[in-house]
């Protein structure tokens, strides 16, 4: 690494001691930027790189609730508003058990260069908070909601920052959220939030956007080698939103998918994955993955095991960060694996990414393949300033054609800068560039 880079790396790791996704996060960028600051000594003089690592404001809060028993619960929520220069801050929020400081702030700023690379006007912010709705009753997740809400609701707008879902934040909650602030502020302020249900402000494939977004990058990425998801064998990890419609954009173009797990185990259903069992168990009775296999004659469960340990020629990690590791990669690599696509955030660990690498497998990072869910969200900010509700089709032509402009994009970039094929400095350099090139526009603010 550069020792401009170096330097810069030092202070943040010093500065966010304890923060160890953030750390990883800013790594990986900081690898593929050498070449750029080369090439630009401009964004070094203007302090871009320590500039971008210093979220523009970071709200810690106490959001306090009565359980069913009426016992009083506090839990921390958070909201870091990572980088405006391209447009308002934009991002998910995450409700999970694992949620501090250290995991927003990875994710704020991979959300920085995937809005960047998406190419459509939104900055970058991530938030949530510890609170597990595992196991809670709808009550409980609609009060807690409406209290993340009370305070959430000054530091949001639809000029300033939008959140949207992410891990335990699906369209129930999102209802939830919205409800609320539109009740505090008096304002049925629509952009205000993304992934609204489609007869109150929503857009039609906002949900599929990011599973569907994932493979279309996937078979464009095959593509390249002369192949194609067609009678390729595909193991997901995760049932949630993300999985469930990657399994069903897969299928669609031909893929076998013969597993996907949840956080307590995996199912292998070698006759292929049945999607409307999946959607039956995972998202209306809300079962852990298990129920899949006590419901489909010839499936069969894995408690406590990753799903890694299934052979696949295309993995898809759809699951949550650092999820798939060295030792996975290297069985997966020996049993024929071709291409990764990145679902999840940041679900890769940094050896397994080297290991893929070096084995030649196609590997795309979270922040160019997931782009598709946040992308489609801007589309749903879009539809909301015109008052317009667009169809399916125009809509997914719409996210196909994102998806489409950001895998060429980062194959462009790699290549331009001698490494063709490296979707991760294609993608770090694609999305780093538009972001810098801004922050110098704007000034020092
Ligand atoms: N949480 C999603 C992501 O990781 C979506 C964010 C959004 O739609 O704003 O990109």
């Amino acid at each position: 690494m550069q020792v401009q880079l170096e330097r810069v790396l030092e202070q943040v790791l010093a500065r966010n001691p304890g923060e160890r996704e953030f750390h990883q996060a800013v790594t990986e960028v900081f690898e593929s930027l050498g070449p750029v600051l080369e090439r630009n000594p401009q964004y070094v003089d203007a302090a871009v790189l320590e500039r971008l690592c210093e979220p523009e404001r970071q709200i810690i809060f106490r959001v306090p609730w009565v359980d069913d028993a009426g016992q009083v619960r506090i839990n921390r929520g958070f909201r870091v508003e990572f980088n405006s220069a391209l447009g308002p801050f934009k991002g998910g929020l995450r409700f999970h058990p694992s949620v501090y400081l250290g995991i927003v702030k990875f994710l704020g700023f991979e959300q920085v260069f995937k809005n960047s690379l998406t190419g459509m006007p939104i900055g970058g912010a991530k938030g949530g908070s510890d609170f597990d709705p595992r196991g809670r009753s709808a009550g409980e997740v609609m009060r807690f909601c409406q209290s993340f809400m009370t305070e959430l609701y000054r530091h949001i707008g639809e000029y300033t920052d939008v959140p949207a879902g992410d891990i335990g934040v699906g369209g129930r909650e999102i209802g939830w959220l919205f409800g609320q602030y539109k009740r505090i502020t008096n304002r049925y302020e629509s952009g205000v939030i993304t992934g609204k249900g489609v007869t109150w402000g929503g857009s039609l494939v906002r949900t599929e956007a990011t599973g569907y977004g994932t493979v279309l990058f996937a078979e464009r990425m095959l593509a390249t080698r002369g192949l194609g998801l067609d009678g390729m064998r595909v193991v997901v990890s995760g049932s949630g939103n993300v999985a469930i419609h990657a399994i069903e954009k897969a299928q669609a173009l031909g893929g076998h998918v013969v597993a996907c797990s949840d956080s307590l185990g995996y199912v292998v259903d070698e006759a292929g994955i049945d999607l409307e069992v999946l959607r039956q168990v995972r998202d209306v009775e809300r079962l852990p993955v298990e129920q899949y296999a006590a419901r489909r004659s010839g499936a069969h469960y894995v408690p406590s095991a990753r799903v890694w340990q299934v052979d696949a020629q295309v993995a898809l990690p759809c699951a949550t960060q650092n999820e798939l590791d060295e030792t996975d990669v290297k069985r997966l690599v020996e049993s024929g694996l071709l291409a990764v696509a990145e679902g999840a955030n940041m679900p890769t660990t940094p050896e397994a990414v080297a290991l893929l690498q070096s084995a030649g497998v196609l590997y795309a990072p979270g922040k160019a393949a997931n782009a598709g869910g946040v992308a489609t969200s801007a589309l749903e900010m879009q539809q909301n300033a015109s008052r317009d509700a667009w169809s399916f089709e125009h809509t997914e032509e719409r996210l196909a054609g994102i998806m489409a402009r950001i895998h060429d994009s980062c194959a462009e970039t790699a290549e331009e800068y001698g490494d063709p094929g490296n979707y991760v400095l294609g993608a770090n350099i694609a999305g780093f560039t538009k972001v810098a090139d801004a922050m110098l526009a704007l000034g020092v603010v």
